[in-house]
């Protein structure tokens, strides 16, 4: 459980930790997608399975995300604001305002978006690890390690540090409440 935070609450966060946000996580899915392709060999396979990783970790962050997600949150109906992902500008563009009470929802039912979004994160670790097993190199051993880092920096700093700690939507967000963060 984190400590009660005292930590100011952002309207619009800082623009480094935008690029810190997203950095982490277009690195995620690229070095995972190119992680799925070196470990099965540049078989056409390996193509098929990395592009669909891809294509799959992209669209569920910068498609759906803002389509099913953002609608409902504070960020979206706060003037000027700009959230940690800065997604809610994209959604206030692509889709209809929602409802804050409905904000919750992203982690209730197995396909919900929460799960989608983890499921981007460990998807490529859980497939190299066979890979590695079978065409073992070191390159592939860096992506993964890689990969494994970037998760764990999103788990206990990004998210704690940067993100969620400061986010005006922590008190209706499950993720905050997993990690124990209310504002008072
Ligand atoms: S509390 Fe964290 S996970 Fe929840 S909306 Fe804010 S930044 Fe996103």
């Amino acid at each position: 459980m984190v400590s009660q935070q005292k930590a100011m609450l952002y309207t619009r966060y800082p623009f480094s930790s935008i690029v810190i946000y997203n950095g982490v996580t277009v690195l995620h899915y690229l070095f995972g997608g190119i992680g799925i392709i070196i470990g099965y060999n540049f078989s056409w396979i390996a193509y098929l399975l990395g592009s669909l990783y891809l294509a799959f970790a992209f669209a569920q962050m910068y498609v759906l995300m803002p389509l099913i997600v953002c609608p409902n949150c504070v960020y979206y109906r706060l003037k000027n604001s700009l959230c940690i992902s800065g997604l809610n500008v994209i959604s206030k563009r692509i889709a209809r305002e929602g409802e804050i009470k409905e904000f919750p929802k992203r982690s209730e039912g197995l396909f919900c978006h929460n799960n989608l979004y983890m499921a981007a994160k460990v998807v490529p670790i859980l497939a190299m690890i066979p890979a590695l097993i079978l065409n073992f190199s070191f390159l592939l051993l860096a992506i993964f390690l890689t990969v494994v880092g970037l998760l764990l920096l999103r788990i206990f700093v990004v998210f704690p540090k940067i993100a969620c700690v400061h986010c005006r939507a922590m008190n209706i967000c499950p993720n905050a409440e997993a990690m124990g963060l209310r504002s008072k």
